[in-house]
């Protein structure tokens, strides 16, 4: 079959490379000029089910009350504009702030993201992958004691569905990570995930394309995808400012794009943008972490990829603009520096930003669409590195009508009960 995958993000990338692996004649089309330089290009690094609770919960409201119109916020709502669709998405978010919905999705978010976890695994053991990978761990740490006994009511339900997270304490965290212990007197505890792992999405992103490419999948860069082209209820390929590409199969791999390709073909994907920054900077010594590190409090994560450390953060829903707010990075790199103060030089800094495809229920979106052929791996949100390999597995088996290795009820589209 002839399949053409638009978008060589971390998402199609990885998709390309299942179904050519699969024996399908794949064509991957993007705008850039290489894999992986939007969203995947400079993200947080973590491979991490245990972020598996989703941003909508019952906790989330006070939070967001709180913070609103805040520029320091680590999550920013610019609801200031008429944009029906980000409205949408809001309810939507609403109606999964519940407790019941946050136990259903955080299930639904760690099937796919512990799946996922061990096809990278097996990828690792069957492919040359480099891509500055460490397998330690992540550890969550808190400050503030109420913080952490949440943190730990939800480790408990993660445990329950399969995730070992491991209560730490305050002198364990510091035993664990080092660098930490500028902070450690100010720690209230810390959760260990040992499988958890964490590398350069960038790095494996172009990895994958090159496996891929290996097998014979075709990748044509600097082609902007244009339209849809249907027949009746079936898709037949896409329209590209390079001219018309027919296939028997497409998947929309476009992350934060996907809705705007979607909807002139009658597909309404409740996906919205949300911007976050990282900054990359040298780091060297003991003062360096090599452990994982999420700060729950901040919202930020830290990774460290090879002689580099990572450290990324927040959340801005403010539509599709992806200017760099140097207030925004700013707080990231002062985030960064108050947890390490000795990790590397913060006043010389790569900030960079991207776009989350985020869903308001914060589950990807993985399977068939009412458009015969129209397949969908999109939607992947903070998630994306975490749950690329198991999504691009899942997909191919879908498609080519096998029992797929993992339950996807609830993973598609028809979770939204949208007329598909
Ligand atoms: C600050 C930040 C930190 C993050 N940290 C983590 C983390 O630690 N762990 C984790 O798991 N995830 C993390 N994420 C999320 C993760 O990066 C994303 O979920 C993931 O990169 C999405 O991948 P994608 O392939 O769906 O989208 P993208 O990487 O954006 O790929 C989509 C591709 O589609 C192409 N495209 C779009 N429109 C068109 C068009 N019309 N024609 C042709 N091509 C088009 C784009 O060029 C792009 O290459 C983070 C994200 C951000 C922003």
């Amino acid at each position: 079959m002839k399949v053409l995958v638009l978008g060589a993000g971390i998402i199609g990338a990885t998709t390309a490379y299942h179904l050519a692996e699969a024996g399908h004649q794949v064509v991957v089309l993007d705008r850039q000029s290489g894999p992986g330089l939007e969203t995947s290009f400079a993200n947080g690094g973590q491979i991490s089910p245990c972020h598996a609770e989703p941003w909508a919960n019952p906790g989330v409201l006070p939070k967001v009350l709180k913070w609103l119109g805040r520029e320091d916020a680590p999550l920013l709502f610019r609801w200031n504009r008429f944009d029906p669709a980000l409205w949408a998405w809001g309810l939507r978010f609403l109606s999964n702030c519940t407790r019941d919905r946050a136990v259903l999705n955080t299930e639904r978010t760690l099937r796919i993201a512990l799946y996922s976890r061990d096809c990278l695994r097996d990828l690792r053991q069957r492919l040359t992958l480099d891509y500055d990978q460490r397998t330690q761990g992540i550890l969550h740490v808190y400050r503030s004691a109420r913080e952490f006994d949440q943190g730990c009511r939800a480790a408990e339900l993660m445990n329950r569905f399969g995730l070992d997270r491991q209560i730490q304490d305050r002198s364990q965290c510091v035993a664990l990570e080092p660098a930490l212990s500028a902070v450690g007197p100010e720690l209230a505890g810390g959760i260990l995930t040992p499988g958890d792992e964490s590398g350069d999405a960038h790095k494996f992103t172009r990895a994958m394309a090159d496996h891929a490419a290996r097998r014979g999948a075709q990748f044509r860069y600097g082609t902007t995808v244009t339209h849809l082209l249907t027949d009746g209820e079936r898709v037949t390929g896409a329209a590209t400012d390079q001219g018309d590409i027919k296939a028997d199969s497409v998947v929309l791999a476009l992350g934060s794009w996907s809705p705007l390709l979607s909807r002139p073909a009658g597909i309404r994907l409740p996906i919205v943008p949300a911007k976050g920054y990282s900054i990359t900077l040298a780091a060297d010594g003991p003062a360096a972490p090599t452990l994982s590190i999420t700060d729950d409090e901040h919202k930020m994560v830290y990774s460290r990829l090879g002689d580099r450390l990572r450290a990324a953060g927040t959340a801005e829903m403010a539509g599709y603009d992806p200017s760099l707010n140097e207030r925004r990075w700013r707080l990231i790199a002062s985030h960064a520096r108050a947890l390490f103060p000795g990790a590397g030089d913060f006043d010389h800094v790569e900030p960079w930003a991207g776009l989350r495809p985020v869903t308001p229920d914060s589950v990807p979106l993985i399977g068939p669409t009412r458009l015969r052929g129209l397949w969908l791996n999109t939607g992947h949100g903070t998630l994306g590195w975490t749950m690329a390999c198991g999504s691009a597995r899942l997909l191919s088996q879908l498609m080519d009508g096998k029992s797929p290795d993992i339950d996807p009820a609830g993973l598609g589209i028809g979770r939204f009960r949208i007329p598909l």
